[in-house]
């Protein structure tokens, strides 16, 4: 096999390609079509900070905004030793063609933060947090930018965020970020909303192949927020989930995990995911991707299937809970292989989306019940999941393509009715 193109890893290009492919399918205008390439706007952030050990660090933050033609930018922030501006400018891009498919008025944006969380106190991280968010005083706000969650950061850290811009602005604004604590603004099922929006699609992906739930076979990789929710209810629901990972590896058991009990191991005793006393068999965090099963969700991190890898595959469904696990090179690979495509800008917008629920109750003061939160996202879900499956077949594309193209035709509508500010 020819050795990987380095290019196949930069995600910036692997969101670009997909764009320009979607772009081409729809025969959108080239004015348009560089309209929408490119962010609107990017900042890099040096952010001091001083140590537990009273030495100064300088850490190195960035914040993307893709685009607000439909509404606020929305989007995580990430805190990661290997984040790079081009991961969050595609992560910024994703954003707004995510809640451009599952239609929410919002536009796209991302954050991030050159740090190991692992490696930091608890006081180092809510002091990054703090000046980072304080550098961005100005340009966050519910109507410009509302940030998020992500690898790396919790509720904690949004809890952080919205008090450094409350002291700014000087009043109480919960509606500034969401994935929020419950006690502080947060909406009823936002925790669970990544992981239920994957399911939601996975049942919509059985029926529409008619397979049957009942003992359907499920990987996993990644066991944070999204992957364990994931886990979780997919267990509740009667999945078998033979297959699970972290970073610190992956276990194997064909008979199905006892997903509560790991979820205990994992998160009340804090022991390593591959040291589950009923766990199977041991392997690398990557190998877990290649063993049989009928649904395969990569929760992770980006880049996990690649060309090297991708005809190791072995599924009937691949639903992206992670952003960007699958390279733009190896598309066509898994294409060729048959297997039914959940894309990462359908497949986690269960959390946005459930994001987009917190803010609307901020705004309203008014807060929903979970069974009320859950409701609502079927719906949106059950819609977007109908609309791609439909735009696909009308267009003969895949799913990811047809996404794209569902998604790239709302933003340019609205692009076309609002004009260009001169
Ligand atoms: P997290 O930090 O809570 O969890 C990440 C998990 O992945 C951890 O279990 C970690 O050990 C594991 N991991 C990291 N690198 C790995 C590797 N190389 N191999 C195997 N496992 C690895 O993050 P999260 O919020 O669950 O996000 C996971 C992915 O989902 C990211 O791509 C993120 O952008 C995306 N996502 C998250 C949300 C959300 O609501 N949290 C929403 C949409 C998309």
């Amino acid at each position: 096999m020819p050795a990987a193109d380095p290019s196949e890893f930069n995600v910036y290009q692997s969101a670009e390609a997909r764009f320009e492919l979607a772009a081409r399918k729809l025969g959108l205008e080239e004015g348009v079509y560089r309209f929408l390439k490119y962010p609107s706007k990017e900042i890099t952030l040096y952010i001091p900070v001083a140590r537990d050990n009273g030495n100064l660090e300088v850490f190195i933050g960035y914040r993307v905004l893709h685009s607000v033609v439909r509404g606020p930018g929305k989007g995580g922030i990430r805190f990661a030793p290997d984040v790079s501006i081009d991961e969050v400018r595609a992560l910024a891009a994703w954003m707004t063609w995510k809640c451009a498919v599952v239609n929410i008025p919002f536009g796209g944006a991302k954050g991030g933060v050159i740090c190991d969380p692992a490696k930091l106190s608890k006081g180092e991280l809510e002091r990054i947090t703090r000046r980072y968010t304080a550098e961005l005083a100005d340009w966050f706000g519910p109507e410009r930018d509302v940030p998020a969650p992500d690898i790396g950061t919790n509720d904690q850290t949004m809890a952080w965020v919205m008090d450094t811009y409350a002291m700014h602005v000087r009043r109480a604004t919960t509606a500034v970020v969401t994935g929020k604590p419950l006690d502080l603004g947060g909406s009823q099922g936002r925790r669970e909303a990544t992981g239920r929006g994957v399911m939601m699609c996975c049942n919509r992906a059985l029926a529409k192949l008619k397979i049957q739930r009942e003992g359907c076979r499920v990987i996993i990789q990644g066991f944070g927020n999204v992957g364990s929710q994931a886990a979780s209810l997919m267990h509740a629901a009667g999945f078998k989930i033979i297959g699970v990972a972290d970073i610190h590896g992956g276990l194997y058991n064909e008979k199905g995990f006892d997903i509560p009990k790991l979820v205990d191991w994992v998160y009340m005793q804090r022991k390593p995911l591959p040291e589950f006393p009923a766990g199977g068999e041991k392997m690398s965090a990557q190998e877990v991707l290649f063993r049989p099963c009928d649904i395969l969700v990569p929760a992770a991190t980006e880049n996990q299937i690649t060309t090297q890898n991708v005809h190791r595959v072995e599924c009937r469904i691949l639903c992206e809970g992670a952003n960007g696990p699958v390279t733009s090179q190896a598309d066509s690979i898994i294409d060729q292989k048959g297997i039914f495509v959940v894309p990462d800008i359908l497949g986690n917008a269960g959390g946005v989306t459930v994001s987009y629920f917190e803010w609307v109750q901020d705004r309203q003061g008014f807060f929903w019940r979970e069974s009320e939160v859950n409701e609502r996202l079927q719906d949106v879900m059950d819609q977007s999941f109908d609309h791609v499956v439909e735009t696909a077949e009308s267009h003969g594309v895949n799913n990811r393509v047809a996404a794209y193209i569902v998604a790239i035709d709302r933003v340019a509508r609205a692009v076309k009715l609002r004009g260009i500010y001169a």
